[in-house]
């Protein structure tokens, strides 16, 4: 009983700090990779046959680069801004949008060709997987059935949340608090609620509130048929009978998004199922895959298997990353 109420009274944990501390800006981070040097080796190494060293200059630059802005701009989160910067950083121009890749194709000289949904190619040293791992499935599968088998067996769920405005003296409920988590014996539609003005500055104007409502997920994907109407009122109702939410807030504006397959499942033998993926890549030169399907669903998670995949690559081109060594390695 008292496990179920800590559950269900995760709002208490209050404070903005988290948040905060995430809060990235790297607006000005081309400045400094504007000089000539850095210029001169980027369009060196992303140009033509790379001299490792380049390369390795170029990563080491990079990585220093966002550090330095990520420890600089520390007060005040944009995520998207966070991935704004690491895009000027790494070129705009050498990035394809809007395409999905439809297969992978090992050359003969060990290098590879990516064909995308337009019908163009591009050839590369090296490929990272990073889509969800059912979406990676069909990729791999011509290089290493087991490894196709594996990311198959790795199911995934749906959610929708529902972002909704009030006016803040209308909502009647204690709003110093992140939100709740619903646990799952209470047999609620809501899988937890964000209270995102409170938790992250500049969500809603002052006299605004911005709450947002998690629905779906694995023991509940039939609620998703529902259309964005239904799924805005589902979470309202929720909301008054959770959180006590005023019957007569009405609510200012609301959003649907949905995320389809979006949440990885990791069931009994995850681990084993990741360990085959990783062994039987490390076979295979040139190819990496990375996200959240494999050793945890957050954000930082996601960002150090990214990390992962980048050495994988680069230990096999001689490259050793100094940050490789000095950086002390963080698990979540
Ligand atoms: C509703 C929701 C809320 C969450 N909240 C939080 C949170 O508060 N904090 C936190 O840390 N984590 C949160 N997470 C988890 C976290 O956001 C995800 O685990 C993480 O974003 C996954 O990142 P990823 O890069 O592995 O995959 P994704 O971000 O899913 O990226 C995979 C990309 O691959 C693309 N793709 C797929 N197939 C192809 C193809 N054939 N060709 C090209 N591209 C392809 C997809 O379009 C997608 O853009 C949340 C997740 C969800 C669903």
């Amino acid at each position: 009983m008292l496990e179920l109420r800590r559950q269900r009274t995760i709002a208490g944990d209050r404070g903005p700090a988290v948040g905060q501390d995430l809060d990235v800006r790297l607006a000005e981070i081309d400045h400094r990779l504007d000089g000539e040097e850095h210029a001169g080796l980027q369009r060196h190494a992303l140009a033509g046959p790379a001299d490792m060293d380049d390369v390795r200059l170029v990563v080491e630059h990079a990585a220093e680069a966002v550090a330095a802005e990520v420890a600089h701009h520390a007060h005040a989160l944009r995520l998207h801004e966070t991935l704004d910067g690491m895009a000027d950083v790494a070129g705009r121009e050498h990035m394809h949008t809007g395409k999905a890749v439809t297969s992978l194709h090992r050359k003969r000289d060990g290098t590879w060709n990516v064909q995308l949904s337009d019908g163009s190619t591009i050839d590369g040293d090296a490929v990272i997987v990073a889509t969800e791992s059912w979406a990676a499935e069909p990729l791999v599968r011509p290089h290493d059935e087991a490894i196709a088998e594996a990311l198959a067996s790795i199911p995934a769920s749906s959610s929708a949340t529902s972002s909704i405005a009030f006016n803040e003296n209308e909502v009647g409920f204690d709003l110093n608090a992140f939100g709740v988590l619903c646990p799952l014996i209470e047999g609620r539609a809501l899988m937890a609620a964000t209270y995102s003005s409170t938790k992250w500055p500049g969500r809603a104007p002052a006299g605004k509130v911005l709450l947002r409502g998690f629905v779906g997920g694995p023991h509940n994907q039939e609620v998703l048929k529902r259309s964005d109407k239904e799924l805005v009122r589902i979470v309202i109702d929720e909301f008054r009978d959770i959180l006590g939410l005023n019957p007569f807030a009405e609510p200012l504006f609301s959003r649907v998004f949905r995320w389809h397959l979006g949440m990885p499942q990791y069931t009994l033998g995850h681990l084993d199922r990741v360990a085959l993926i990783e062994d039987r890549c490390a076979n295979i030169p040139g190819l990496a895959i990375a996200g959240g399907s494999y050793r945890g669903v957050g954000v930082p998670n996601c960002i150090e298997s990214g990390e992962r995949a980048v050495s994988k690559i680069l230990g096999e081109w001689g490259i050793d990353l100094a940050e490789d060594h000095t950086e002390e390695k963080r698990y979540f």
